[in-house]
């Protein structure tokens, strides 16, 4: 489980003490679940037309940061440039959701980082 201090020092820099996901408000919230896990993410990357990256078996690192690492190592740079579209916009998503209140729908999520990359 988590402690305190690895939520303060992670990615998230969380100001909330809800470890709900903001985005689907079910499971603890962490990077792995945010880009990866969320069904909402999962979703986006469908739309993004990335879900074979996602699904691919040499990227099931248990931590985010070695998963993308591992991704940006071995895709090519098409492919990670829509990846990185990708997860600044579920990123995006997340605190629009969680700071506004305003939520996206992985296809708006999604497609915008496939229309931003194809620009
Ligand atoms: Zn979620």
């Amino acid at each position: 489980m988590f402690q305190r201090g690895h939520l303060e020092t992670s990615l998230l820099g969380s100001k909330k003490c809800n470890l709900n996901c903001p985005v689907c408000d079910v499971e603890i919230e962490d990077e792995l679940h945010i880009f990866f896990g969320c069904v909402v993410a999962r979703d986006s990357w469908c739309v993004a037309g990335l879900s074979s990256v996602l699904h691919n078996a040499a990227y099931q690192q248990s931590n985010a940061m070695d998963r993308i690492f591992a991704m940006c190592s071995n895709e090519s740079s098409d492919k990670v440039g829509r990846v990185a579209m990708l997860l600044w916009s579920i990123w995006h998503n997340r605190n629009d959701k969680l700071w506004n209140d305003n939520v996206q729908t992985p296809r708006q999520i999604g497609r915008y980082a496939f229309d931003a990359w194809n620009d």
